[in-house]
């Protein structure tokens, strides 16, 4: 199975494929519905990443508790 582009987890829901769940492709809608790259010559601002690291943490947290 492939690695989901936003966490590069390989295990996950088919059904939200190719993320490996709803969180993981909300945070995809969410890069392009953000409009950070919407200009391209314009790099994302330095807290953008740490916006998504602490979306990916939250699921990590959840994930342990399994
Ligand atoms: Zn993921």
């Amino acid at each position: 199975m492939a690695k989901c582009p936003i966490c590069k987890k390989s295990d996950g829901a088919e059904k939200f494929r190719p993320f490996c769940s709803k969180r993981c492709s909300d945070v995809d809608l969410h890069r392009w519905m953000g409009g950070h790259y919407a200009v391209p010559a314009v790099e994302p601002p330095d807290d953008f990443d740490a916006e998504i690291e602490a979306a990916l943490s939250d699921q990590d947290a959840q994930d342990k508790l399994h």
